[in-house]
C-alpha cells in the first residue's frame, strides 16, 4: 500500500487557555475534513500541561462546544497533564544532547538581537560552553535544559500548505529549551504525543510554523518519522490583528447563546475557505466533505467580521 492510501491519523489539539473562538474552529474544521475525507482517525488531545494562560473550565467547555458544532473524534480524550511519564522517558532519551541553562529572558535579549514580531527569541548559546555559562542565580535555581544543535540538524521540512520551510533551526531558535527542571516544554510534549499517538498529519495555525523547526529536529533525534505538517493562516480582525476580545465576542459559546446555529458558523467559515459561494450554506460538517480542498483556502489571514455570519 502506498503511503498516500494509508488512512491518515490527525488530531485536534486545543490548549485550554480560554474559550474556543472562530479562529480555532476554522483550523479544526480543516483538520477534521482532511482526516474524515480520507477515512482516517481523528484524536482529541487537550494540551493542558501547566500553562500560565490556562483557564479553569475551558478544558471541559472546548470539547462540549466542538461536539455542539458537530465535530467528532475517535477514542477517549487525551490530556497532556496525565502523560508526564511519557515526557520523562523522552527527556531521558534526549539527556545526552542537553545542557543546563540559567539565562533569564533578559540575559538572552541582551546577548541576542531582539526578535521581530512573530519571531522566536534566538538563543545565542551562552551556556553551551561552561566557560561562558550564566551561573545559577540561586542555589535552588532550576535549569532550563537546552538541546545542543549539530550543524546538520537543520529542522527543514515541507509544509502541505506553506511549502518548503528553508530556515535552519540554528537561525530560528538556536539551542532550544526542551524542559525546565523535569517539567517538559511544549515542544517536547507535543512531539512525544504525536509520536506516541501515531500522528501522520498535523494541521494547525501558522503562528506555530516557526516553532515546527525545533519539532522537526526532535523527530530526527528520536529516530521518528515526522508527520506531514500543514499550517493554516490565522483568522484576524478588521485591523489585521489576531482575532481577540478587542474585536468583540467571537467566542463560539457567545454565538450559541445568541441562538446562532452551528450551520451558520460552519457555512461562514466554509465560505472563507472557498468551499461555498456567498449564497450557499450547509447544516453540518459532513455536507462539506465533498467540497473540501486545501486548494481554495486563501494564502492570507482571513479577516473576520460578524456580518459574514
Ligand atoms: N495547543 C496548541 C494551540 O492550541 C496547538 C498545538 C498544535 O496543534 O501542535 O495553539
Amino acid at each position: 500500500m502506498s503511503s498516500s492510501s494509508v488512512p491518515p491519523v490527525g488530531r485536534l489539539a486545543p490548549s485550554p487557555t480560554g474559550a474556543l473562538h472562530l479562529g480555532n474552529v476554522r483550523t479544526f474544521m480543516i483538520a477534521w475534513l482532511s482526516v474524515r475525507s480520507r477515512g482516517g482517525t481523528l484524536r482529541m488531545r487537550i494540551e493542558d500541561i501547566d500553562h500560565p494562560k490556562h483557564k479553569a473550565g475551558s478544558d471541559a467547555e472546548i470539547p462540549d462546544i466542538l461536539a455542539w458544532l458537530g465535530f467528532d473524534w475517535d477514542g477517549p480524550i487525551v490530556r497532556q497533564s496525565e502523560r508526564t511519564g511519557l515526557y520523562s522517558g523522552i527527556l531521558n532519551r534526549l539527556k545526552p544532547r542537553l545542557y543546563p541553562c540559567y539565562c533569564s529572558r533578559a540575559d538572552i535579549v541582551n546577548a541576542a538581537s531582539a526578535p521581530h514580531p512573530g519571531e522566536i527569541l534566538r538563543y545565542p548559546g551562552t551556556c553551551r560552553d561552561p566557560a561562558t555559562a550564566t551561573p545559577p542565580h540561586a542555589t535552588d535555581a532550576v535549569p532550563a535544559w537546552r538541546y545542543a544543535l549539530n550543524p546538520d540538524e537543520t529542522g527543514r521540512f515541507t509544509d502541505r500548505f506553506c511549502g518548503p520551510w528553508t530556515k535552519s533551526a540554528d537561525s530560528v531558535t538556536g539551542d532550544f529549551v526542551v524542559a525546565r527542571g523535569t517539567f517538559p516544554a511544549y515542544v517536547l510534549a507535543v512531539v512525544a504525543d504525536d509520536i506516541a499517538m501515531g500522528m501522520t498529519e498535523v494541521i494547525r495555525g501558522d503562528d506555530i510554523l516557526p516553532a515546527t523547526t525545533s519539532q522537526a529536529v526532535l523527530y530526527r533525534a528520536l529516530g521518528a518519522t515526522m508527520p506531514e505538517f500543514c499550517h493554516i493562516p490565522l483568522v484576524v480582525g478588521p485591523d489585521g490583528r489576531r482575532l481577540a476580545k478587542r474585536h468583540g465576542d467571537t467566542r463560539i459559546a457567545a454565538y450559541r447563546e445568541a441562538g446562532i446555529t452551528p450551520g451558520r458558523i460552519l457555512s461562514a467559515l466554509a465560505r472563507s475557505c472557498g468551499w461555498l459561494k456567498a449564497d450557499e450554506s450547509v447544516c453540518s460538517l459532513a455536507e462539506l466533505l465533498p467540497r473540501y480542498t486545501l486548494g481554495t483556502v486563501p494564502r492570507e489571514p482571513f479577516v473576520w467580521d460578524d456580518s459574514l455570519l
